[in-house]
């Protein structure tokens, strides 16, 4: 005799009872903590990595007045003494600053970066300047006009000495190595890189190798791949743990082993509740589910719990949902994780090229969207023609997510839609 099936209620969810986008996101930024300890790090390793303590400026940057051109410096106070005239008393190139003053009413040719001799403040560029060699000693011809101060660039005029430059959660990209590193500062303090463990379930699944050739019915792993790729664009450490069988009691071991030395768990498949669906079933043995079946397409199965320490998300086996669940939730969840701040991606109005003749409401949806031009100065957005949460081309053609709010229902084209570039998701543009 066989034993009824438990009626299953998540199952049978109405979109309007599962958790909404902005639920999800709410409860996440709520509960999300910084779990990552800290580490010292030397400046060229940082790239990526979020700070953990602010950087504030030891000192000005320039730390000098300096030469923004090549030319003649001066003391806009004595041109009108000497109507112009000033004999070059001294040659300053960038790196060999003069230590003691000018004499009074003399200029110094100087070039691009050297420090301003003291008492100068004015700077002619050389092409408008006239030098004369008079009884063996060098003199220039410097045009009326210019203002005090002009190509000159100021001490702190970048930065002052005391500025908080960045704070902590800040993530650091090329520019703010460069800000870091002209202030003098070799070494930082960043969060300790996130080891997450990456695995992919389904019977069907194979490895690509070289001489492997799938038999019907075999998939290859796609988001193994997909998934390590978007993973490093953030600062983690990923431990490959292959293809598991959907088989309960393997899934349960190897997520248990996982969830001992990792800071979160990453699968993909099984998150349904079909028979060969796994992982829900793991994740309520193991640990506690906090959140399954949303009311986003693509990519409602998705679940997330935590296994004692160590956060575990479940996506969806289908690439695109896979890919769209990373970028809208599991990105953030892994910065958050390592103490950055929160950052809604910013979404830009664009009229649709498209239309959309019936929409489920109650649910969010996020279309991959292809940039245009509608007239020469006004962007448009067309959605990839064709549905399917399997279409990696999809994924390739788009530039970004179309997100249709849980509200509307048609779309019609020159209907204005929130358009959020791929960019704004922490991807490199094409
Ligand atoms: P599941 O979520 O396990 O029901 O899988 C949904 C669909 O995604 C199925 O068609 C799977 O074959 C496919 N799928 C699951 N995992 C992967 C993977 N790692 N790479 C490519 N396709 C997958
Ligand atoms: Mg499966």
């Amino acid at each position: 005799m066989t034993e009824p099936r438990k009626l299953l209620n998540d199952c049978f969810l109405h979109d309007k009872d599962r958790l909404r986008h902005d639920d999800v996101l709410t409860l996440l930024r709520e509960r999300i903590s910084t779990v990552a300890g800290t580490e010292t790090i030397v400046l060229e390793a940082a790239c990526g990595r979020i700070l953990a303590q602010p950087i504030i400026a030891p000192r000005n940057v320039p730390l000098s007045d300096n030469a923004a051109v090549d030319g003649y410096a001066f003391c806009h106070a004595d041109f009108k003494a000497v109507g112009g005239w000033f004999e070059v008393a001294d040659r300053v190139a960038a790196g060999h600053a003069r230590k003691q003053a000018m004499p009074r009413q003399t200029a110094a040719r100087i070039f691009t970066g050297a420090a301003m001799p003291d008492g100068l403040d004015t700077v002619a560029m050389q092409e408008d300047c006239e030098p004369h060699i008079q009884n063996d000693r060098p003199f220039v011809a410097i045009p009326p006009g210019l203002k005090q101060g002009a190509n000159c660039r100021k001490s702190g005029e970048d930065v002052l000495e005391g500025t908080t430059v960045l704070v902590a959660g800040d993530s650091l990209r090329a520019q703010d190595l460069a800000a870091i590193a002209s202030l003098g500062i070799s070494e930082v303090v960043v969060y300790r890189k996130l080891k997450v463990a990456l695995l992919s379930t389904g019977d069907e699944l194979l490895r690509p190798a070289p001489g492997v050739a799938p038999q019907p019915g075999q998939v290859f792993d796609a988001n193994f791949f997909m998934l390590k790729g978007l993973l490093e664009t953030l600062p983690v450490v990923v431990t490959d743990f292959g293809i598991l069988p959907d088989d309960a009691r393997l899934i349960r071991e190897t997520i248990s082993t996982a969830a001992a030395g990792h800071d979160m768990i990453l699968t993909s498949g099984g998150a349904s509740r079909g028979d060969e669906d796994h992982i829900i079933t793991a994740l309520d043995a193991l640990g506690q589910r906090h959140l399954w079946q949303l009311a986003i397409k693509p990519g409602r199965p998705m679940t997330m719990g935590q296994i004692g320490d160590c956060v575990f998300v479940g996506l969806p086996g289908n690439p695109v949902a896979a890919f769209v669940c990373f970028l809208l939730y599991v990105r953030q969840i892994i910065l958050s994780l390592q103490g950055s701040a929160w950052h809604d991606p910013v979404r830009f109005p664009v009229k649709a090229a498209f239309a959309i003749a019936r929409k489920k409401p109650d649910r969010r949806e996020f279309l991959r969207g292809i940039l245009g031009r509608a007239e020469p100065d006004t962007l448009s957005v067309t959605k990839f023609d064709r549905d399917g949460s399997g279409l990696i081309t999809s994924l390739r053609e788009a530039d970004g997510l179309i997100e249709i709010p849980e509200a509307v229902t048609q779309i019609e084209p020159g209907d204005t839609v929130s358009f959020i570039p791929f960019t704004e998701l922490g991807l490199p543009s094409r």
